[in-house]
């Protein structure tokens, strides 16, 4: 049987360690997946009062417990509470019900996933919270945006498709200051890389869809909070009647297992492509805060211990057909959305389409790539042929 381990362990030995106990599952090392509604109780008493350690299905089973804890653990100190949601997109909101009510104004990154920013311009408007869109690089000037009304700061870092990187200590000391809570979007870095609740966040949103599942095989979300905020999270989560699926619990909690050697993998690969993507003759620009050249380096540098695979490259003026004739190349990046898996991805994208804050121009047309966990000299092969698909195509 295992022994629980004791003393301080360092992130990567947490992943391995942490949301599991053999010694209460007969010595297996995963916890099982627990498919459930129904709890019974042992008797009519105990029904009544309530007297169980799970109640119902859809208020926690072990599953789920286990991936709170590890997830927790992984967070740090600050983390006074997860809660474990059926999406990406669903954690973005249920933070954002978390903190606000009708007649509250939200001020939003303009570089946010582009999907919480259509529940801000509908749902949200609905419920009566006014949204205004700031300039990511906007740091302390966010003071002047500040309402009597606002209520929280939504910050994504970098935005996942334009890559600035946002000084999050900077806009959070101004918003604790105003009583406001700090809303963010981790889910480039996740907590391994950038330990948000660490930087004055108060709710760290995950799409775990990406790097914690690993495998592009599971949808999933969560929402980590601090003390100030951990109770009224809970209260949102489970007035929402939410919950997520128990498979999916349990592939997000083996993803967990080997998500720091995953992300050292893409870390090291995404930035050998970008370096070599940075020396081709038609890429005007890399988008990538861990490169030197990057105007958001210093603060990735002094914030974050890591990144991740997903960068973007602004390509230099050419025609639509020589763009498609190099994607239609490639054999080892898949066209499709989400990112976060074992494999290689493109595609073609126009922040242009939604910016509201700030003008977004690139000057040339912009892919964006996540590097899967191939070996980056076949990547660099197969963009190599796409290059050539390209000039031929010009
Ligand atoms: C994918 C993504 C989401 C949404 O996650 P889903 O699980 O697809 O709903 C939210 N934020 C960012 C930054 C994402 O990349």
């Amino acid at each position: 049987m295992a022994k629980k381990p004791t003393g301080p362990l360092k992130p990567e030995t947490l992943l391995v360690t942490a949301g599991r106990d053999p010694n209460a599952q007969f010595g297996f090392v995963n916890t099982p997946v627990y498919h459930a509604s129904t709890v019974l109780y042992p008797s009519a008493e105990d029904q009544v009062a309530h007297r169980s350690r799970y109640t119902y299905g859809r208020r926690g089973t072990p599953t789920t417990e286990a991936m709170e804890e590890a997830l927790a653990v992984l967070e740090g100190p600050q983390c006074a509470g997860v809660v474990l949601v059926p999406s990406g997109m669903n954690a973005c909101v249920t933070a954002l019900l978390t903190v606000l009510s009708s007649g509250d104004h939200v001020l939003v990154t303009d570089s946010v996933y582009r999907p919480t920013r259509i529940f801000c311009d509908s749902i949200l408007r609905r419920l009566g919270v006014e949204t205004t869109y700031y300039d990511p690089l906007i740091g302390t000037g966010i003071a002047g945006l500040m309402r009597p009304n606002t209520r929280a700061v939504f910050v994504e870092a970098p935005g996942s498709q334009s890559f600035e990187m946002q000084d999050i200590p900077a806009i959070a000391a101004i918003a604790r200051e105003k009583n406001a809570a700090v809303l963010m979007d981790n889910t480039w870095a996740t907590p391994l890389y950038f330990r948000a609740l660490e930087k004055g966040v108060d709710l760290s949103i995950q799409a775990g869809t990406k790097y914690i599942g690993g495998h592009s095989d599971i949808m999933f979300g969560t929402v980590s909070a601090n003390a100030a905020y951990a109770s009224r999270l809970k209260e949102t989560f489970n007035g929402l009647g939410l919950c997520a699926g128990p498979d999916d619990v349990f592939l997000a909690l083996r993803g967990m297992r080997t998500m720091a050697v995953r992300l050292a993998r893409h870390q090291e690969s995404a930035l050998t492509v970008a370096r070599w993507f940075a020396s081709r003759p038609q890429v005007a620009r890399v988008l990538h805060p861990a490169l030197e050249s990057d105007p958001g380096h210093a603060i990735w540098r002094r914030d974050f211990t890591g990144a991740s695979g997903l960068f973007s490259i602004v390509l230099k003026p050419m025609s639509e057909k020589a763009v498609y004739a190099f994607m239609n190349e490639l054999q080892l990046f898949g066209m499709g959305y989400s990112w976060g898996g074992f494999e290689s991805l493109v595609i073609s994208f126009d922040c242009k389409e939604y910016r509201t804050a700030t003008p977004w121009n690139p000057g040339g047309p912009t892919l964006r790539f996540h590097i899967g966990l191939e070996d980056p000299d076949d990547l660099i092969a197969d963009l190599e042929r796409g290059f050539v698909a390209m000039n031929a195509a010009t």
